[in-house]
């Protein structure tokens, strides 16, 4: 951009110290740029003009041409005045009233003149009425250039109360447009502007601010948002890159013996053709010379563990070693006793490692780790540890992304001194909107296919009054040899009374489901580890019927004779949280239920959850639900919200421009991935600006 943009804002005529003090703190204006990306939030269609016979009861805001025929000064309660004029055009009238500046309306005012008027209309005994209205001589108002959508800006109660109304704040900006509007160059290539028809830069803000007509405001939202989406997609995907181009990794370019016999002799089910193409991704990945990051996405029960296990097979067979990091310990010890049952036939060295192995258990595995005998550690944040030193690291997969941040990511690519592959995967559905702009420097992997033969969970929505049908309901499937899990919100901040529902319900359970004909187990964050394996165990084995649990149950656990899940006070949860919870049934082959409690009182967006629940069990759908309901900021948390602070775009309302932007941000960094050609200069220097100004991921380097 140009240097006078980057002035101080308060040199702006009409903007001084003190008003530039309130834009700085209010609205974080502190530059002429600044001011200029002040998008307005909506427009009022000022080309309509009404008749005062046309006014209906309600607060909005209308255009009128008229004449003040009679204008008074009326006292009301003690020494309050009022100035109150009667408004007149050809089919009717109706009156204005002014409670402040009466004395210097009262004397300049002109009677019998024709006048536009702007302002809310209010409506009191059958006569209409505005107070304050913007007045502009019919005259001038026609002389004058003025945009047919007139701008409203976003503001703050302490802004208006400090004087600077909206409409002082289109007297900044057309003033900026005087001091400034030639400098605004066309920051896309030519072509491009072209081949999509773009409005041109300096159109597209003259429009944003003071659009011509709705079509033109139209297509300078459209140019802008392009613009600000192309700029985050080139700035993602060139990064991937540079990565591919300049972190080697090693070349796994042997397909050996372990993944051969695997694949050909002890695998326990024919793979899904999703499942297929994955491993494929994967492989293709390791075998180039670049260093993989990976992200796959498979709903719950969608067999990820076994494209994990194969997938460190191939670095097994190529002479490293492999690690699979998960969030929890009962996930981790899944994990090693699942991935030791799949490999047993192989001969290879398991272990895992976490924060309850024993010392004398730890040693032997950091020195077998080191010297390169032990082929596949599996644990928790435990595998982090300094202490823990591979011989070679070929590859290290991380389950549930969403637990662990960038660092922790950084830290295992550090475990080795050419970073190892990464494979990141999750169950929790990312929109493709959204996963395209946050992980846009990750390639991606899909499981969109759950294994065959699964009977799609039946989900049902009851109130806590019709408790007793329920527990029949589980009474039945009990005598039918089916398992149940009831589970209990957990809310950080009111952990202590979410730990006394839990309790209560627990008793009242064991009260209902008395031994010796029924056993209750139960499982929460305050138990001591090795209690709560005790618990998990009695319950996989069959041993109790129920399951009484908090939500640390929620990821990954398998217990496939467990069919019915029961969520109380289901309105406290999100829904990816709900869709997780639900996902730890439906994994034998019996029918499998959802019943989700709640109260009698329910919000809109509550019902909405719930009814999303009862209506699929597509986990991306549901992901798209929850974006829409809670915004991209909430779903990744906060940490990464920064990336989302778009401008003008929006990532739910404006996925085609999204995805045209990366379209095009793809064939343009293929044909000239350093944006050197001549073509591209301008673009350049505008991509480099942005990259100082915000590091849109803060990826590992
Ligand atoms: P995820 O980790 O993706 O939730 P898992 O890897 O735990 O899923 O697999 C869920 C269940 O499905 C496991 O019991 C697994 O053995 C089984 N499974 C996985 N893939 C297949 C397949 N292709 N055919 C049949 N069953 C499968
Ligand atoms: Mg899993």
């Amino acid at each position: 951009m140009n240097n006078l943009l980057e002035t101080p804002i308060e040199y702006l005529k009409g903007v001084g110290p003190q008003r530039g003090e309130l834009l700085r703190k209010e609205l974080q204006i502190f530059k002429y740029s600044d001011l200029l990306n002040l998008y307005p939030n909506r427009y009022i269609d000022r080309t309509r003009y009404y008749k005062i016979n046309q006014l209906v009861d309600s607060a909005s805001e209308v255009q009128i041409i008229g004449k003040i025929i009679h204008i008074k000064t009326v006292e009301f309660g003690k020494g309050k005045k009022r100035l109150s004029a009667t408004f007149v055009d050809e089919t009717g009238q109706m009156e204005l009233v002014w409670f402040q500046g009466i004395k210097w309306i009262r004397e300049n005012v002109k009677i019998n003149v024709p006048y536009v008027l702007f302002g809310k209309i209010n409506s009191f005994n059958g006569t209409f009425s505005m107070a304050h209205p913007e007045m502009e001589l019919l005259e001038e108002h026609k002389a004058s250039l003025r945009s047919a959508m007139q701008p409203i800006y976003p503001s703050t109660e302490k802004l208006n109360s400090k004087g600077i109304s909206n409409k002082v704040v289109i007297k900044m900006m057309q003033q900026l447009f005087v001091e400034t509007h030639v400098l605004f160059a066309e920051t896309l290539p030519t072509y491009l502007v072209e081949e999509l028809q773009l409005l041109p830069k300096h159109l597209a803000m003259f429009n944003i601010h003071f659009p011509k007509s709705q079509e033109l405001l139209s297509k300078a939202q459209f140019r802008l948002k392009f613009e600000e989406l192309f700029f985050i997609q080139l700035q993602l995907i060139s990064k991937n890159l540079i990565r591919k181009h300049k972190i080697k990794g090693h070349p796994f370019d042997k397909v050996g013996d372990y993944f051969s016999t695997m694949y050909t002799h002890y695998l326990p089910f024919e793979l899904t053709n999703a499942q297929k193409k994955v491993i494929k991704e994967i492989r293709n990945d390791l075998g180039s010379n670049a260093q993989m990051n990976r992200l796959l996405q498979g709903d719950v029960g969608s067999g990820k563990t076994i494209v994990a296990l194969m997938s460190m097979l191939i670095a097994l067979d190529n002479g490293f070693q492999a690690c699979l990091m998960a969030p929890t310990e009962i996930l981790a010890a899944q994990h090693f006793n699942g991935i030791l049952e799949l490999a047993k036939p192989l001969n290879i060295n398991i272990k895992l490692l976490t924060g309850s192995t024993k010392s004398s258990e730890r040693k032997i595995i950091h020195q077998e780790l080191e010297e390169g005998r032990l082929h596949i550690i599996i644990g928790t944040h435990a595998l982090l540890e300094d202490k823990v030193k591979f011989h070679n690291l070929g590859l290290a997969i991380i389950d549930e992304q969403h637990r662990f941040g960038v660092e922790q990511r950084s830290k295992l690519w550090h475990k080795n001194t050419i970073p190892p592959h990464i494979l990141v995967m999750t169950a929790t559905p990312i929109p493709r909107t959204l996963a395209m702009s946050l992980y846009g420097d990750l390639d991606i992997s899909v499981i969109d296919e759950l294994p065959p033969g699964r009977k799609p969970i039946l989900t049902v929505h009851r109130y806590d009054s019709n408790r007793l049908k329920v527990w029949k309901f589980i009474r039945d499937e009990i005598e039918k040899g089916r398992q149940i899990y009831i589970v209990y919100p957990l809310i950080q901040e009111s952990e202590k009374m979410d730990y006394k529902d839990l309790m209560d319900g627990y008793e009242s359970i064991s009260r209902d489901f008395p031994l010796p004909k029924y056993a209750v187990s139960i499982v929460h964050g305050q138990m001591k580890p090795s209690d709560k394996d005790e618990e998990m165990r009695r319950f996989s084995e069959g041993k109790t019927n129920i399951m009484v649990a908090t939500t640390v149950i929620e990821v990954g656990v398998n217990v496939p004779n467990a069919s019915v899940m029961i969520i109380e006070s289901a309105e406290r949860f999100g829904l990816s949280q709900l869709h997780q919870l639900r996902g730890r049934v439906g994994r034998g082959a019996e029918q499998s239920y959802c019943i989700l409690m709640t109260g009698n009182k329910l919000s809109n967006e509550s019902k909405t959850r719930l009814e999303t629940m009862c209506k699929t069990n597509d986990g991306f759908e549901i992901a798209e639900v929850d974006l829409k309901l809670r915004g991209p900021g909430d779903i990744m948390g906060t940490q990464q919200s920064g990336v989302l602070n778009l401008q003008i775009a929006d990532l739910i309302k404006d996925k085609d421009i999204l995805q045209l932007a990366r379209y095009h941000a793809i064939q343009l960094l293929k044909k000239d991935p350093g944006m050197e050609k001549p073509e591209h200069q301008k673009l350049r220097e505008v991509f480099i600006a942005l990259g100082k100004k915000k590091n849109i991921w803060n990826y590992i380097s």
